[in-house]
């Protein structure tokens, strides 16, 4: 199986330039070796716009745009949305048992959001328990790598916690995520604050028309000790060089230009004009292809919804297991089923899925008979193989391979035998997982 990414944004607005160097250059580097999910994350949007959730939906249809603009390959890349994968929710709720309240309250880059934000009513529980939401996002998905701005790092910490808790006290289901830092990892604002961010409105965004760049680059933020064009100015700290370092290729012109500020012999205008045709010359591609994907609104709605569709069939595959894992999949259980195993000696069989295998597009899996211990194999939902239990483990013997789709062969197949006494499915399971190559083409 591919690495995994996983990485998103919040649709509170469309993505800017902090964006771009902090995590999309990396997703787009990327998205050729690793299989790339990114998260919209409308449900993490409303912690603190749940006000005025009728935003979200314009919002996400600008994300998507952004994501294609900067080319982001939709048939590599699945563009999710948060709200229509349930399990998140699920597997958020899990996760809150593993992390205490002094932990949420250490979270540095939820202090300065919270200061920034300044709530009348007080913090909402929702907002102040993103990084636990966040943790279910990244580990649904299995996420090796996670590209990501410095703000985040935090939230990948928390995450790595509840993994090694999560496997710990349960089973080694999950798997631990990295952050990986962007070019740029915390570009400032265009008001020369710490961080260009939506909620901040200091942001120069990527499809910004050229007469707006120009409009913000002008009304930037620089040294505020220099009053005259002839004073000596600072470079260091500047939000306007800072831009300059990251966006103008002219690596000479750059260095002209801040040799010249320092001596006070050129004028910020100068220095923002220059900026203004860098930053332009780097946003015009961007901004060609969102217009064409923004006439194709069609289109762009199929491939969130593609992708969402892709993203769910994960996420239910890892909530199965975390379910399993926790001991909370009552469905099998003999009692709570609701099931009498001696009433019938042709009760279906209750599968247990105890083994996933993805290449490529090709899924297999591997089902076991909670009741009788028959387990089966499937190999792109044709059934491979069907083994019967016998009254030993150790003579497990295969039986009939039935060419026939999942669901008929649920049909076709024997019932589910009177169940053995003391079943012991676990040792049958571990028999299987020991050998599971056996039940999966060999290529
Ligand atoms: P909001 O203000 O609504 O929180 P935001 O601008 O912070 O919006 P997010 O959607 O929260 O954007 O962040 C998405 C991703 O982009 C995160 O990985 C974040 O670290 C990264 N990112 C956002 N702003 C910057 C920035 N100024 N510099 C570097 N990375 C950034
Ligand atoms: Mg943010």
């Amino acid at each position: 199986m591919n690495k995994r990414i996983l990485t998103g944004d919040r649709p509170t607005g469309p993505l800017h330039l902090g964006h771009y160097v902090g995590s999309l250059q990396n997703r787009v580097k990327l998205q050729h070796e690793y299989d790339t999910y990114v998260l919209i994350a409308d449900v993490q949007a409303l912690t603190d716009n749940f006000e005025h959730p009728e935003k979200l939906g314009d919002n996400i249809f600008q994300v998507a745009l952004d994501y294609l603009a900067v080319g982001l390959d939709p048939e590599k890349v699945k563009f999710v949305v948060q709200s229509m994968v349930p399990e998140l929710a699920e597997l958020t709720i899990y996760f809150m048992n593993l992390v205490t309240v002094a932990t949420l309250e250490r979270n540095p880059t939820v202090k300065e959001e919270i200061k920034q934000r300044n709530f009348v009513k007080g913090v909402p529980v929702g907002f102040w328990s993103y990084p636990i939401s966040q943790a279910a996002d990244i580990t649904i998905f299995k996420a090796d790598l996670v590209p990501v701005g410095e703000d985040q790092l935090p939230m990948i910490e928390q995450a790595r916690e509840i993994v090694r808790r999560f496997n710990r006290l349960y089973a080694k289901v999950l798997v631990e995520p990295r952050a990986m830092l962007g070019a740029v990892a915390r570009l400032p604002g265009t008001d020369g604050g710490a961080k260009m961010s939506k909620s901040l409105g200091n942001c120069i965004y990527l499809g910004d028309s050229s007469e707006q760049v120009r409009k913000r680059v002008m009304s930037m933020f620089t040294d505020p000790t220099r009053i005259h064009p002839t004073d000596p100015g600072h470079v260091e700290g500047n939000p306007v060089f800072t831009y300059h370092d990251v966006f103008n290729p002219n690596k000479d012109e750059v260095e002209e230009l801040k040799e010249r500020y320092q001596k006070g012999t050129v004028g910020d205008v100068e220095v923002k004009a220059r900026l203004f045709r860098a930053i332009n010359e780097f946003l015009e591609p961007i901004r060609e292809r969102r217009q064409e994907y923004a006439l194709r609104p069609n289109l762009v709605r199929e491939i969130i919804l593609e992708g969402t569709a892709s993203g769910r069939r994960v996420a239910k595959e890892t909530i199965e297991q975390v379910r399993d894992s926790m001991s909370l999949n009552y469905a099998f259980n003999p009692v709570l089923s609701g099931i009498d195993p001696k009433s019938s000696n042709r009760l279906p069989h209750i599968w247990k899925r105890v083994h996933v295998r993805r290449i490529g597009n090709e899924v297999g899996n591997i089902k076991l008979c909670w009741f009788c211990g028959a387990f089966r194999s499937y190999w792109n939902e044709r059934v491979r193989e069907f083994v019967y239990r016998d009254e030993e483990i150790s003579e497990m013997q295969t039986g009939r391979a039935y060419v026939s789709n999942e669901l008929s062969a649920d049909i076709i197949e024997t019932p589910c035998s009177t169940p053995s006494k003391n079943i012991d499915i676990s040792t049958i399971e571990s028999k299987i997982l020991a050998d599971v190559n056996s039940f999966y083409p060999q290529y």
